[in-house]
């Protein structure tokens, strides 16, 4: 049988006695765009967290039909998983550069490996390149997050996990890095979507779930979703979802 790239099953996520995410369950093929939106405290930072190990979960979690239970950051990395934070959590006194470097120090590229990956993100992020020598706390809003994402991709991930990357960015910088993101699907790399930007987020994926209070309360095709009376009156009403 054909696994799903990546398999949540009846999920479990606490702190001390509070569930954060309560039996979630959730699928996304190789090559898909899948979103999770939902609003404030929902539950989706906790979800990404313990999809990357970096809180402990109880459920199915398997990637590529590998359970994760048991495997640390570093091995999920290993594996090709990859999440860029929610804040973005760069190196402000390191350059550019230095941060990209990073990001590849997990999967201990060296030589012509590195430059490879370098060029593969300088290709994506002109404007990083262009900076390359800058100190990352001179960059814009909009330029970090476009660094967030390449240190993400110098690891080379096949399911790439963000976490509401239109945050605190203007709505033509938010369509600039997703269609970057749309794009990354056809280099092989799946992206799971977390946005309070539930237009955004809807307009650029394949499929979506809306998380309540730590549950799954809707799933479908994203499409299918935007036109939903219920998504629409709750999370695309009136304005144009960028409120900032
Ligand atoms: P946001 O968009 O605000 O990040 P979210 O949907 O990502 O919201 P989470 O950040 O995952 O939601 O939070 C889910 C619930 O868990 C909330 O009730 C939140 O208060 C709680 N929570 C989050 N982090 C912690 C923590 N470190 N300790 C205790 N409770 C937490």
């Amino acid at each position: 049988m054909q696994h799903a790239m990546l398999e949540i099953d009846d999920l479990h996520v606490a702190y001390g006695q509070v569930e954060a995410v309560r039996g979630v369950t959730l699928g996304l093929q190789a090559g898909q765009i899948v979103t999770v939106i939902g609003p404030n405290g929902a539950g989706k930072t906790t979800l990404l967290a313990a999809a990357m190990g970096l809180l402990p979960s109880r459920g199915t979690l398997r990637f590529e039909g590998e359970d994760l239970h048991g495997l640390d950051v570093e091995a999920r990395v290993e594996r090709g998983l990859c999440l860029v934070p929610e804040k973005r959590e760069l190196f402000g006194e390191l350059t550019v550069l230095d941060n990209l470097m990073l990001g590849a120090y997990a999967r201990r590229l060296g030589g012509a490996a590195l430059r490879g990956r370098l060029d593969f993100v300088f290709d994506r992020f002109p404007r990083l390149g262009e900076r390359r020598k800058q100190r990352a706390d001179t960059l814009s809003g909009g330029e970090r997050q476009m660094l967030a994402l390449g240190r993400a991709l110098m690891s080379s991930p096949r399911l790439l996990m963000l976490d509401e990357p239109s945050l605190g960015l203007a709505p033509l910088i938010v369509q600039e890095i997703l269609t970057i993101v749309r794009g990354l699907r056809g280099e092989g790399v799946s992206i799971l979507l977390v946005e309070q930007n539930a237009r955004a987020a809807l307009d650029s994926s394949d499929h979506g779930y809306v998380l309540e209070t730590g549950e799954v309360a809707l799933s479908g095709a994203s499409a299918e979703l935007a036109g939903d009376a219920r998504v629409q009156a709750t999370y695309l009403g009136g304005g144009s979802g960028d409120e900032d």
